[in-house]
């Protein structure tokens, strides 16, 4: 455990990735920090003990080295994600870098939980889109993402509209969506089971939480079961 702490992490690119890539790379993701305000209870790094133990993200050197690496193989779109990537203390330094090195579109995924002035930095101005995961419409059926986590990311999505930011909603399905329209019809599971053509097995494996993300084809034989659309479904 403790030799797990000492040892040393170098971001770099693979040659192979390098050849294979050059001048078809489009796009991005970087994992900045795996760190996380949150504790949300479909989240995928929970059952990863070396998230717990040895807790890293990319320093800031690298990041952007690495930014401009895949810049030049060809990449004009990157996301910045975590964890959570506003607790990265240089995302505003590296969204300017990236726009600096000409990236044409700069994303971040971020769950919404972070300090009033994040949004007002002359450099995080400068990001194309900020995409917020709320999985709910409400405090109740976003409660997989934490008490209270509603009303605070709720509150960033309105200032970042306000302050004229380009937002998108990201959301995972879960039992507190499709069993909400499924209740209301009236309908049993058996019975949405048929009409869906989606296996007992699956519809309760959604519904119980145990399958997060389901596939989109399977969400929308359920919504053409319930009579609704998809969009219904998980808003
Ligand atoms: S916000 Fe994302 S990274 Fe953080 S706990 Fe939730 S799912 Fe995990």
């Amino acid at each position: 455990m403790h030799q797990l702490h000492q040892l040393k992490i170098v971001m770099k690119i693979d040659k192979q990735f390098e050849d294979i890539f050059r001048g078809k790379l489009y796009q991005v993701f970087m994992y900045l920090i795996d760190r996380c305000n949150l504790s949300c209870e479909q989240c995928l790094y929970k059952p990863n003990l070396a998230f717990q133990l040895h807790r890293k993200e990319i320093p800031y050197n690298e990041a952007k080295e690495l930014l401009q690496k895949f810049y030049d193989l060809g990449a004009s779109k990157v996301t910045f994600m975590g964890g959570e990537p506003t607790l990265y203390k240089e995302l505003p330094q590296l969204i300017n870098d990236a726009k600096e090195m000409g990236y044409s579109y700069v994303r971040m995924d971020t769950n919404g939980i972070f300090p009033k002035e994040f949004l007002d930095d002359k450099n995080v101005r400068k990001i194309d889109e900020i995409t917020f995961s709320l999985d709910g419409y409400d405090e109740k059926t976003n409660s997989i993402r934490g008490v209270g986590v509603f009303k605070k990311c709720t509150e960033s999505i309105k200032k970042a509209v306000k302050l004229g930011y380009m937002v998108q909603i990201t959301c995972c399905i879960h039992k507190g969506l499709t069993k909400k329209y499924r209740e209301k019809l009236g309908v049993s599971q058996d019975k949405l089971s048929k009409l869906a053509g989606v296996t007992l097995h699956t519809l309760t494996k959604i519904e119980t939480g145990a399958t997060s993300d389901p596939r989109i084809e399977t969400l929308k034989k359920i919504a053409k079961g319930l009579s609704v659309s998809v969009d219904d479904l998980i808003k």
